[in-house]
Formats: structure tokens, sequence, C-alpha cells
């Protein structure tokens, strides 16, 4: 542990970080175990950035900015977060509405066999996929996955409307890694995740960050645009997980982010859908519902869904990932690589389309390189 320095003995902070999300809200717990003082501050009413959750007027858990289901291959990351939350195992199902069916998505065995009325095992549905994929020289878009793997009609059915309504885009002009996210099986595995660790903070996100955030040495500062305090805080360094490019005043143009709005209901029933998320590729505005109580395991005799519908304008959700928008995002990490003063750290300020543990994992990464570096000279406000 590096010794408190005099600035944070006469009251002012240790570290200044923007944003009450993973990114910030680990970091600030790390820092914070070191002695460190840090404020964290968010514009938005409460912590937890895109994972806050909260009970509605019903009583029921919901998740306002969408269905966040956390799931991990990294053990070092579910350890770290078992420190602040016990555990509710959980492994999400997605059915798709396809064709006037509920069928299994990520695509399996069953999904084919319901689809086409068939009865395959799993050894002749390699071989039916291996009969209906396109052959693809270089695997770059998101078509490309897609069709490579399973063909032309499953693509259509259940990739490339919902798709185009997510994004505003045509699986070809996006980056493979988007629909790669949806792997293709040719077993009955109707998961929708693989992964280790798949499992809800018991009593939800908030509680977690709000024991991520107990320590004394951290403050919390809601409903507050860092700009504001900015050049009246002293701090020594400062921990931006907003936009990057909001953060350089879009001195390059807009990065584009996707949006949703996010409708809410609450129905006087004990079950709306047979699963946790039902997508919709292919009709409706909106591409998909999802039912809290299956996600939360609430029992509760009504039940709350949310629709999510995209949409350009609104709260940045979502980077875009697709080779223009990586390039413009590199001139704005040019200008964050020259401000040593300044941490850039999380799925907006880094322009990545990351996971919650991905987030996690790269916010303990930065706090072993913040650890080693050597303490600076007070900041000067920024500009
Ligand atoms: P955020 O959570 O966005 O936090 C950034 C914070 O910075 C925000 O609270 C914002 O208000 C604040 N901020 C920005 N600018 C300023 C400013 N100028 N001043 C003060 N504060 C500012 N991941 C999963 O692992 N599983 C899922 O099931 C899953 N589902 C998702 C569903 C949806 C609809 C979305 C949009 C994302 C989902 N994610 C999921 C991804 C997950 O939300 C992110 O990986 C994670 O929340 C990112 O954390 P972060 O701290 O980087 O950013
Ligand atoms: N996708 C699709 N059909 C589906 C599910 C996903 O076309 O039924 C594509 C779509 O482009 C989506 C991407 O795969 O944006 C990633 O899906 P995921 O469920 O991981 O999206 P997220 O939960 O991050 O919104």
């Amino acid at each position: 542990m590096e010794p408190m320095t005099a600035d944070s003995s006469s009251g002012g902070f240790d570290y200044l970080i923007v944003g009450a999300g993973f990114a910030g809200s680990v970091l600030a717990e790390r820092l914070a175990s070191d002695g460190r003082r840090v404020l964290i501050v968010d514009r938005r009413p409460h912590i937890g950035g895109n994972a806050y959750d909260r009970y509605d007027d019903a009583g029921i858990l919901i998740h306002p900015y969408g269905p966040h289901i956390f799931h991990t291959n990294s053990k070092d990351v579910f350890d770290y977060l078992s420190h602040f939350t016990q555990w509710r195992p959980y492994e999400h199902r997605v059915l798709a509405s396809v064709d006037g069916q509920l069928l299994p998505i990520p695509i399996n065995l069953d999904t084919v066999n319901r689809l086409y009325g068939l009865n395959l095992t799993s050894f002749q549905v390699e071989d039916f996929f291996a009969s209906v994929a396109e052959k693809v020289e270089q695997v770059r878009t998101s078509e490309d996955v897609v069709v490579s793997k399973v063909g032309r009609d499953l693509y259509n059915k259940f990739f490339r409307g919902y798709t185009r309504k997510q994004w505003a885009l045509d699986p070809s002009e996006l980056d493979a890694s988007v629909t790669a996210r949806v792997p293709t099986r040719t077993n009955r595995d109707d998961r929708y995740f693989a992964d280790t660790y798949q499992a809800m903070p018991l009593h939800g996100y908030t509680r977690m960050f709000e024991n991520m955030l107990s320590s004394p040495n951290i403050s919390v500062m809601l409903n507050t645009d860092y700009r504001d305090i900015v050049d009246f805080i002293p701090y020594r360094h400062m921990i931006y997980t907003g936009p990057v490019d909001a953060f350089f005043d879009y001195c390059y143009g807009k990065l584009p982010y996707r949006s949703l709005e996010f409708v809410h209901e609450t129905h006087p029933r004990e079950q709306f859908q047979p699963t946790g998320t039902v997508n919709y590729p292919n009709d409706y505005g909106y591409t998909r519902i999802s039912e809290f109580k299956y996600i939360t395991g609430q029992q509760h005799p009504q039940t709350s869904v949310v629709y999510e519908y995209p949409q350009a304008e609104g709260d940045p959700y979502y980077p875009v990932p697709r080779p223009e928008n990586k390039e413009l995002y590199r001139q704005y990490a040019a200008l964050a690589d020259a401000r040593p003063d300044v941490t850039f750290v999380g799925r907006l300020a880094t322009y990545q389309y990351y996971n919650m543990d991905q987030v996690v994992a790269q916010a303990l990464a930065t706090y072993r390189k913040l650890k080693d570096a050597p303490v600076q000279p007070e900041a000067t406000p920024a500009g």
C-alpha cells in the first residue's frame, strides 16, 4: 500500500471516478481497500450503471435498463464479486418466435427438427448444417458467421431481421463478433450461455453495488455530471467510464452508440411467457420481451416484463462494432493515451461490446496497473 498523500490528508480525493457502473465501482472498491480516498460521481440518480435493479410499484425486482444475466468463465471475476454478494444459480433460456412457433435460440438440434418437421439425430444435424452452409472465403461480417454455419434460410429466419432491427444495419455491415455471440449447437442444450459460472446476485445487483461502495474511503455523489464539479473538487487522478467521444467534446464527430427504449409492463397473472426471454426476429418493433421473475427467482402473483425497442437516439447502450467505427474510436483512443491524468475504462469509455464480467476483468486489470504506477502530482482541473 502506498502512503497516504498530503493531498488526501488535507481533504482532497486521490481519485475522482466518473460513473458508478461495474467499471467505476470495481475500481472504487479496489482503490479504497488500499486506503485511497475516492469520490465516485454518476449523473444518474442511482449506482450500478446499466446493471442497476429496483423493485417496481408491484414489488417485483426489475432491471430498468433491460435484462442483465450474469455469466462468466473467469474464476477470478466470480470470486471477486462473491465478496459482495451471495448467488442464486440461474441458467437463462431464450425462445425465438419464428414461423408461428417458439423455438430454441441458440439454434440447436430441436430448433431444426421442430422448424422443418424432421427427426434428425445430433450426427445427422451436423450433415444437415454442412449441406446448407454457404462457403465463405473469409468470415468477416455478421452475415458470414451465420450463413457459413447454418445456411441462408436459418440466417433469414433467426438473424437477419433481428440484427437489422437491433442495429439498423444489415448483418453484412457489422463485424463478425456481433452474431458470433450466439453459437450454433448440434445437441439439445437450450441454455443461452455455456459459461462455467451462471448465477444472479441473490439480493440483486444494486445491493451488490452498495456492498462494493460501502467503504468509508468512498464518497458517492449522484445526480451529478462530473463536469459540474470537476473544477471545484481537488483530486489527483480521474477514472472515466462514460462515452469516450463525449469526454473529448465530440471533436472527431460522434461515435455511434445504439440505444434502446425500454417499455415496462406488469401483468395481473403469475406468468407471462414460457421462458425468461422471447426473441421476435421478424415481427414487431421490439427485439425481445424478458420476464424478470424467471431471472431473479422471485415468487409473486403478478409478473413484470420489459420490451426492448432499438433506436438511434437516447442513452448510449451499445458500441456498434464495424470497421469505420473502430477507426474513429482509434482517434479518440490516441487522445485518451495522451492524457496520463485520466484512465479510461468500461464499455463506453473503451468502445467495446463487453459483457459485465469482461468489464469487471478490465477494471481489475486497470486497478493492478494503477496500483503499481507512481503517485502523480495533483491533477489540473479537466477542461
Ligand atoms: P455503465 O454501466 O454504462 O456505467 C457508466 C456510468 O457512467 C453510467 O451510470 C452513466 O450514467 C455514467 N456517466 C456517463 N457519463 C457521465 C458523466 N458525464 N458524468 C457522470 N456520470 C456519467 N452484460 C452481461 O454480462 N449480461 C447481460 O445479460 C447483459 N445484458 C445487457 C442488456 C442491455 C439492454 C444492455 C444495454 C447491456 C447489457 N449487458 C449485459 C452489458 C452490461 O450492461 C455492461 O457490460 C456493463 O453494465 C458496463 O458497465 P460500465 O461500468 O462499463 O458502464
Ligand atoms: N441475434 C439475432 N437473433 C437472435 C439473437 C441474437 O440476430 O435471436 C444477433 C443480433 O445481431 C444481436 C446479436 O446477435 O444483436 C447478439 O445477441 P445478444 O443476445 O448477445 O445481444 P445483447 O444481449 O447483447 O443485446
